[in-house]
């Protein structure tokens, strides 16, 4: 097991706030890892940290050894750090495969002005990353048009342009129906196996995460509180503590969530 992603003593402040207050966390190469957490735990916070978005108050982050923390978002990204963005409306009236286009061009360098000439040699690149996704087929059609589900693997192949090393996916399933949350991380699951690749996702479903992650990490104001496999942070008293208060399990939430659906 090769380590990718090494994390310590992460920590940001916002003014006061310790948002994240000094985690520690391995990843490893293959990994699918979820970072769980109550609202305002600091799951977003270190993400961005870990993109470069946001600039860490201390501690660091090492990406095959190299240190993260200080670079710039776009030469993390050339490393091999990818993340899925939300397709931005002034893009739905683009197609498909243009949208994944300007995801390519974007890691050449090269800018929407050049975008035009660049267009048909990036196609090819392209249509492959559609192909991966289950999209090739609605390549010619605007992203307005699709249906949600569909734009979450149209924006998962964008965040492969770069052809990471390590995906970060912040809440990618937000906002969709159970079914699609599962189709999009058996996906998810499936890309990591054959590209080898890393991901740490945030993940509201715990149906989702106890089914496809490998292993979680679980923080709590800002603190990293558990860690462990699916059954091991089921059963952590700590974790229980902090989403439900005593008495309750996930389960039990789970039914209740699915139930008020
Ligand atoms: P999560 O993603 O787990 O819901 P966040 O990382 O978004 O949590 O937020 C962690 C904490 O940091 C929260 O208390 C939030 O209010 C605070 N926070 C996040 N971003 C900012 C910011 N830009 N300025 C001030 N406080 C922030
Ligand atoms: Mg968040």
């Amino acid at each position: 097991m090769t380590t990718l992603l090494q994390v310590r003593d992460l920590s940001k402040s916002f003014g006061g706030v310790r948002a994240v207050d000094g985690i520690n966390f391995d990843l490893h190469e293959g990994e699918l890892l979820a970072l769980i957490g109550p609202n305002g735990a600091g799951k977003s916070t270190t993400f961005n940290m870990v993109g470069g978005q946001l600039q860490a108050s201390g501690g660091s982050v090492k990406l095959g050894g190299q240190e993260l923390v200080g670079m710039k978002p776009r030469d993390i990204w050339r490393m091999g750090v990818g993340r899925t963005f939300q397709i931005a409306a002034t893009f739905a009236s683009l197609t498909v495969v243009e949208n994944v286009q300007m995801a390519l061009l974007s890691h050449q360098g090269r800018t929407f002005g050049l975008w035009k000439p660049a267009a048909s040699q990036f196609r090819d690149q392209a249509l492959t990353l559609l192909e991966q996704v289950g999209m090739r087929p609605q390549a010619d059609r605007p992203c307005s048009e699709l249906a949600y589900g569909d734009v979450k693997r149209v924006e998962l192949a964008m965040g492969l342009a770069n052809d990471p090393k390590l995906l970060l996916m912040d809440e990618p399933t937000a906002g969709m129906a159970p079914k699609e949350r599962n189709d999009l991380m058996a996906l998810t699951k499936r890309l990591v196996i054959e590209r080898k690749m890393a991901v740490l996702f945030t993940e509201h479903s715990m149906d989702v995460v106890f089914a496809y992650a490998d292993r979680m990490i679980v923080l709590a104001r800002g603190r990293l509180i558990a860690e462990g496999s699916a059954q091991e942070i089921r059963n952590h008293p700590k974790v229980q503590e902090v989403y439900f208060g005593s008495g309750k399990t996930f389960e039990k939430e789970q039914q209740k969530a699915e139930a008020t659906a």
